[in-house]
């Protein structure tokens, strides 16, 4: 094809407003940026710019609604009904929130419903977790009772990636509201669209007014005074490592409660006694789904020499068949990247990557796509440890391969990055998967296994890949104040300073 055809969806709308205390409103001094399609890169909408003033607002709304309103104040299980309604209304809805996720995001179209429905399930999993939670309570019989009351902290600001966006941001505002705490949400500005839809969603839900805010905005601006804001207590933040270190910079004068999901360089290691198969088929999902813009994509793999030289070829002529193709289409399983920025950072990298490695399978734009923010699925084989290509977050449909001759050397390779966040494991040597697993320097260890989590089980990376966990109680930790209260039972307990002796 030479041109590109979107399907533009129905009543997109032309312009996107923050919603703050309740009303839709522009920024106070009028400024926008522009949003573009992937796929053309041309402007559909104006989004209202945020900056210090506009942050102001949003956290007084968020504000009075924590110390006046009365969502802290729900019993949990009144809070839980809501937030299941805001579910049922995101599941309700899936079709649209993914065809605007994918025409924003250039996500392929039937993940971007994959990923609608999961931000349905983080609704649904945190609004029934805090029901089920028991308070902690330590008795010593007769003597003391120790029990500790569960606050939420205030306003929670919530900073959030381009990838996944809608879904990443139903990560956060799900536990943080569901703990009673007020948000700011502060969305990525290259895919602003579906959180515009968080504003009708929480209202049609029945959440008070107040609790709920957004502020569109460069990360700079907006971002940056969400983080400096002294009535702003907590920040979770997913994003890029290097901003990270500017939020943890920021945070520090106010020792703000951080969560910071990273960057990722994930490894996936195959050894020779591996089901081939299944390794391959896994590894090609692990990297290219998601259009390769996947905090947890394998995208070092590790392959033991004894199989090495099948494993590249069988890897690259599936690569090849990956389906590149228009968002909207149901066959699409790479779309186009979110903005001609980041399309240039992953083909800068691959012409790196042409001096670091050598070439199986892709290189550059896919054919028949002249236009529009499109990269072929591409694999480097032989890629040396100290290259770019495999030290550096490309986050794009870009894999390197490597082989290793010891389970020493394959380790020393997982772990010879800054990056912890994600690692692939296998083998059908049940001593060396469990004791590979555990000396490898990632939060998460998947075994013989895709990228399938439950979501009770707690998410968040080592090294530069961030800094706590959120997941199941992690979150519910994180977006709580917890007090220990001691109760003395029985006979009170005199202390004998100041009597004398
Ligand atoms: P980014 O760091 O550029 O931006 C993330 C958010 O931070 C955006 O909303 C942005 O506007 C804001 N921001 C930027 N500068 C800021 C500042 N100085 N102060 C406050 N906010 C600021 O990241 P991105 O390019 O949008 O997302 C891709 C990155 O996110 C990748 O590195 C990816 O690995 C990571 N990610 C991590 C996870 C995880 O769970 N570990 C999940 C998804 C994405």
């Amino acid at each position: 094809m030479t041109d590109h055809p979107t399907r533009v969806p129905a009543d997109l709308p032309g312009s996107i407003q923050h919603y703050i205390g309740g009303e839709l409103v522009d920024s106070a001094d009028g400024g926008t940026f522009d949003v573009l399609d992937p796929v053309t890169d041309e402007v559909y909408a104006k989004a209202a710019a945020g900056r210090a003033a506009d942050v102001d607002r949003a956290v007084a709304a968020a504000r009075a609604a924590f110390t006046d309103g009365p969502w802290p104040r729900m019993l949990p299980r009144e809070r839980s009904r809501i937030l299941h309604r805001v579910a049922d209304i995101v599941e309700s809805r899936d079709a649209r929130l993914a065809e605007l996720e994918s025409f924003d995001s250039g996500l392929p179209i039937t993940q971007a419903l994959g990923q609608a429905r999961r931000a349905a399930e983080n609704f649904r999993f945190f609004a029934d977790l805090v029901v089920a939670q028991t308070d902690d309570a330590f008795k010593v019989p007769g003597r003391q009772l120790n029990y500790v009351n569960r606050k939420p902290i205030g306003v929670a600001g919530l900073i959030t990636p381009w990838n996944t966006p809608f879904m990443l941001e139903s990560w956060k505002l799900g536990p943080a509201l569901a703990t009673g705490n007020t948000v700011v949400l502060k969305p990525a500005e290259f895919t602003p669209l579906s959180a515009s839809l968080w504003a009708g969603i929480f209202a049609e839900a029945g959440l008070p007014q107040g609790v709920f805010n957004l502020v569109n905005g460069l990360g700079e601006e907006a971002g940056d005074a969400l983080v400096k804001h002294p009535d702003v207590p907590l920040i979770s933040f997913t994003g890029e490592s290097r901003t990270g270190e500017t939020i943890f910079a920021n945070a520090a004068p106010h020792l703000k409660g951080l969560s910071m999901e990273l960057g990722g360089k994930s490894p996936a290691v195959v050894f020779a006694d591996a089901d081939l198969d299944a390794a391959i088929d896994a590894t090609i999902f692990g990297v290219f789904s998601l259009n390769g813009e996947r905090c947890t994509a394998g995208s070092r793999i590790l392959v033991e020499r004894a199989v090495y030289d099948e494993f590249v070829e069988r890897y690259a002529a599936q690569a090849r068949r990956v389906v590149v193709g228009l968002p909207h289409d149901p066959a699409t399983e790479v779309g186009a990247l979110v903005h001609p920025e980041h399309h240039a950072k992953v083909m800068s990298y691959i012409e790196i990557g042409k001096s670091e490695g050598r070439l199986v399978a892709g290189g550059g734009r896919p054919e028949g796509f002249p236009a529009g923010n499109y990269v072929a699925p591409t694999v480097f084989a032989d890629v040396p440890p100290s290259a770019r290509i495999f030290q550096e977050e490309i986050f794009g449909p870009v894999v390197a391969i490597t082989p290793f001759d010891t389970d020493e050397e394959a380790l020393a390779l997982a772990n010879g990055v800054r990056y912890g966040l994600a690692a692939y494991v296998w083998t059908n040597d049940l001593r060396r998967a469990h004791t590979f697993s555990q000396a490898i320097e990632a939060g998460m260890v998947w075994l013989n296994s895709n990228n399938v989590r439950d979501l009770r089980t707690p998410f968040g990376g080592v090294k530069a890949s961030g800094l706590g966990h959120e997941g199941g109680y992690r979150s519910i930790d994180f977006y709580t104040h917890q007090q220990a209260v001691h109760v003395t039972l029985g006979a009170a307990h005199h202390p004998t300073f100041g009597k004398g002796a």
